[in-house]
């Protein structure tokens, strides 16, 4: 049986303020807006036009000259040059066949906590929601699981079968699922991470939510256009 794949040629479109927070730091930002105003700007946000985007539409990306032309700039609070220096080398471009558990490398990107990975155009937009984290916190979001490959889905399986699902259907596997810490997705923070998560595009599955089809994992929260476009 020939495994099933996905041909992804999708490039981020987001919308300039997500590009500036994810780039936070790399450029002058004096005509965007800040972290904090994009934040607490009114509910007039819009999710970024990725998650519209047809599957196999190539989008011109919004910032990718913002990735590469800017100038070292100091750190946005709470994160140290290492982690801003991720988010810039990241390009947000997927390309290629994907099959779960065997993204290439050149399809992931670092998250700002090792050895946490996911596909690059989900790490761009986890950026964006992690600045926000910052600005409202003053600590990075605590992560405890992003891409496994197939060979770390199965072990997890192996060693979780009632809470793990099996090797090749993960959404971890497509590099498109971070589990975050207890004092992310709990307390102030989830609150906080329910009502704004979205608006980076992510979510917390309906699955994983109390009453829902699968098991209760409020950690477990997903790129949502990624995901969607999976299932087409
Ligand atoms: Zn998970």
């Amino acid at each position: 049986m020939v495994a099933r794949g996905l041909l992804i040629l999708a490039m981020i479109a987001a919308p300039t303020w997500v590009a500036s927070s994810a780039t936070a730091g790399m450029r002058d930002a004096a005509d965007q807006p800040t972290t904090i105003e994009a934040l607490t700007a009114p509910a007039d946000l819009t999710p970024p036009a990725a998650l519209s985007a047809p599957a196999g539409a190539t989008i011109e990306h919004a910032s990718r000259s913002a990735f590469r032309d800017s100038p070292p700039a100091p750190s946005p609070v709470g994160t140290s040059p290492s982690e801003v220096l991720a988010a810039a080398e990241c390009s947000g471009v997927v390309s290629g066949a994907m099959t779960n558990g065997r993204l290439a490398a050149a399809n992931l990107c670092d998250l700002w906590q090792k050895p946490y990975k996911d596909r690059a155009d989900a790490v761009v937009t986890a950026f964006a929601m992690n600045d926000a984290f910052v600005a409202k916190f003053g600590r990075p979001m605590c992560l405890t699981s992003g891409y496994r490959t197939y060979e770390e889905q199965a072990r997890l399986r192996a060693a979780e079968p009632g809470i793990a699902a099996a090797a090749g259907t993960s959404n971890h596997g497509w590099g498109l699922a971070i589990d975050f810490c207890p004092n992310t997705y709990g307390g102030a923070a989830g609150v906080w991470l329910r009502a704004n998560g979205p608006k980076f595009g992510w979510d917390n599955p309906s699955w994983a939510r109390p009453g829902g089809s699968g098991a209760f994992e409020p950690w477990h929260w997903e790129y949502v256009s990624g995901v969607k476009a999976l299932a087409k």
